[in-house]
């Protein structure tokens, strides 16, 4: 099927209230031109110069969401435009991202990446961690970021149980960081967990946005890189 098919099979089964990112990492932009020309906005990139170039030859309107591993002396490359970054993992990634957002003279967006899958291999806090950011006197001072929820990876694995546990504890480490610090805050609303494999079960489990590669692009292929 095509990517346009893809899309619009995706969209018409999840409800409205839940944004859906088309993941384009490693893919070519005329694949990103085929789903933003059937109304597509939100694209995820995990790789910061990727996205960099993405960003300057496609159109202005697109949204950018970045969700992989950010390092710190990458944010020059995706800060002046991107909407969400979803992979904030420590106190000084968000302290280094609040430096350039002020720099930019802007406010990013950021979600806490939570560790739901506790594999090795995984990034994320525990909701204690994140809990030591956000009391923390550092925290206080971050102007220029704004925390609007959290985002998760399930692990990898055929155990649907499994998955659903971990995203029932996304959710809530959502609501226990709502009611403990955000209970005021309007825009602490975003739950960003599901991928090809398990989004429709993430949607069941109060995902709010929902990150989609492979069933609209195809598998990826790392050896062209
Ligand atoms: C690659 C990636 C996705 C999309 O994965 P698919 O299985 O192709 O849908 C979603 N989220 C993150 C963080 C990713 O790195």
């Amino acid at each position: 099927m095509s990517i346009e098919e893809n899309i619009k099979n995706i969209k018409s089964s999840i409800p409205s209230n839940v944004t859906l990112i088309a993941v384009s990492k490693t893919k070519p932009e005329e694949d990103l031109i085929a789903a933003y020309n059937c109304g597509q906005r939100a694209f995820g990139e995990n790789k910061a110069q990727e996205m960099k170039r993405k960003h300057e030859n496609l159109p202005e309107d697109i949204q950018w969401h970045f969700i992989g591993h950010l390092q710190e002396n990458k944010i020059k490359y995706i800060i002046s435009y991107v909407t969400l970054i979803h992979s904030v993992d420590s106190l000084k990634l968000l302290k280094e991202i609040n430096k350039y957002a002020l720099k930019n003279n802007r406010k990013v967006d950021c979600l806490f990446e939570i560790d739901i899958s506790k594999e090795e291999s995984k990034f994320g806090l525990t909701y204690k961690e994140v809990c030591g950011i956000l009391d923390s006197e550092d925290y206080k001072q971050l102007d220029n970021i704004r925390i609007c929820g959290v985002m998760g990876i399930g692990s990898i694995t055929d155990d649907r149980e499994q998955t659903r546990k971990e995203f029932k504890e996304l959710r809530d480490i959502f609501i226990d960081l709502k009611n403990k610090y955000f209970a005021n805050e309007e825009h602490f609303k975003e739950i960003s967990m599901g991928m090809t494999h398990d989004y429709e079960m993430a949607i069941e489990e109060g995902a709010t946005i929902i990150r989609i590669g492979s069933k609209i692009f195809g598998a990826r292929d790392y050896s062209k890189q």
